[in-house]
């Protein structure tokens, strides 16, 4: 079967590599020179099954209203984008009840620990090199009760497969020493042996390489313009290249999937959530964590990658637009040297990158893994806060519902 899979961030990759693997003659179209540009191309680098909570939990739509226009929320939805997303949120509200958030963790967590066990395979077999670090992650709390709960709603997972360890302030700091001067202000902090870090843009570059040496074609400098269908069947798809004959589509746009789609009749829910990051080198940071270390008051994770740092968070609804604010950049700044004090003695702003991404969320807070209404068009986006957590999964189970077998996991249904 000839199958094109739109968009080679990372998860269009991974669902390349994957079909690749069941014999499928495989081409990706990309609009960017190379693969991993965009959403996958700065994120914060966290392999994180710690992080499978949906933002579609009970409180968060009442939280979002209430921060409404605050530069500072968490969420922050701008008055401007309510008239597109208002129809989505009705969505994200219906998902917030406890028994559907809890039903979207656990498939979250489910597609995550396979995926985790998918990249490592991967990593041992293509043997790709993505400043990938396996020590675990450690989130740190500064009132008992955010502490407690945390452990509260991310116990009911361990019997799931999610590994944790709570810790005291001291404990935190044992684990990661420049926390030692806030150590005795912590409640404390849950770590987490199994999560890993990685440059996720050096993975999905890597993999797409790899896929390339397999026989995959990535069509870079090229972008979908159209998507043909006859008689309720995908046939083909129109690109600034031309018109390429498909027996199979899958569209792995990220946050574009939905405008890609919406010609052909089809409502996928997927909002641009816009974050942002800014990576500096190690240079000169002495006392540079050596553990990724995610703040749950301040809202910012701080990761060693490599040679560098990357400092990541803020969510901002605001369209399509990949400006990194000022206004979050340096919120996010100021609340990292809260935690790492000396952060601010040694941060140079001249050898930073400042950079945004839009993260494709659904209501539920699950990726859309599965054939349209249309045949032959498939989905595989909308991954979210967690996309590179759950790409490699996500294509390793696209592929096996292509091949009529079963997905392994229990997904979130969705139809369009
Ligand atoms: C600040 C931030 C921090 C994050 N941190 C983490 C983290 O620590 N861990 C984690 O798991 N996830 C994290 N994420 C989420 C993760 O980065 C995304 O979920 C993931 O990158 C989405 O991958 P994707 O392949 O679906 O989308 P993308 O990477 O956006 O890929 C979509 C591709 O489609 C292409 N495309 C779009 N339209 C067209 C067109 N018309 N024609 C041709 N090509 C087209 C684009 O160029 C792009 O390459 C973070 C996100 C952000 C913003």
């Amino acid at each position: 079967m000839t199958t094109i899979v739109l968009g080679a961030g990372v998860v269009g990759t991974a669902s390349a590599w994957y079909l690749n693997a069941i014999g499928e003659d495989v081409t990706v179209i990309e609009r960017r020179d190379a693969a991993g540009m965009e959403t996958s191309w700065g994120n914060g680098g966290v392999i994180h099954a710690s992080e499978v909570e949906p933002w579609s939990q009970p409180g968060m739509p009442r939280n979002i209203l209430r921060w409404l226009g605050r530069e500072d929320a968490p969420l922050l939805l701008r008055y401007g984008a309510i008239p597109r997303v208002w129809r989505w949120g009705l969505r994200f509200a219906r998902n917030s009840t406890p028994a559907r958030f809890r039903r979207n963790c656990e498939a979250n967590l489910a597609l995550a620990l396979l995926s985790l066990q998918s990249l490592q395979e991967i990593r041992a077999e293509a043997g790709i090199a993505y400043d990938a670090a396996s020590s675990g992650v450690l989130k740190i709390y500064r009132s008992n009760e955010a502490l407690e709960r945390a452990t509260a709603s991310l116990g009911h997972l361990a019997p799931l497969g999610l590994q944790f360890s709570p810790l005291d302030g001291r404990g935190c700091a044992r684990v990661e020493p420049a926390l030692a001067p806030i150590g005795d202000t912590l409640a404390g902090g849950l770590h987490f042996p199994r999560d890993e870090v990685g440059d996720c843009n050096a993975f999905t570059q890597g993999l797409a390489a790899a896929a390339a040496d397999r026989g995959v074609r990535f069509r870079f400098a090229t972008t979908l313009e159209a998507i043909e269908t006859a008689q309720g069947r995908v046939t083909a798809v129109h690109t600034s290249a031309g018109r390429l004959p498909a027996d199979r589509v899958v569209a792995a746009l990220g946050s574009y999937t939905g405008r890609a789609l919406r010609a052909l009749g089809l409502d996928v829910p997927i909002q641009p959530v816009k974050g942002v990051s800014i990576t500096f080198p190690r240079g000169d940071w002495a006392r540079a964590p050596a553990m990724p270390v995610i703040d749950d008051s301040y809202l910012f994770g701080l990761v060693p990658i490599g040679k560098r740092i990357r400092i990541s968070g803020s969510a901002e609804i605001t369209g399509f637009d990949v400006t990194p604010a000022d206004s979050r950049c340096q919120a996010i700044l100021a609340n990292a040297t809260r935690t790492f004090q000396d952060l601010g003695q040694v941060f140079d702003r001249s050898k930073a990158i400042f950079w945004a991404g839009l993260r494709p969320v659904t209501p539920t807070g699950t990726p859309l893994i599965g054939e349209t209404r249309i045949k032959g068009l498939w989905i595989n986006a909308g991954h979210g806060h967690l996309g590179w957590t759950l790409a490699c999964g996500s294509g390793r189970v696209l592929a096996r519902l292509v091949s009529a077998r079963p997905p392994g996991v229990a997904l979130v249904p969705f139809s369009c």
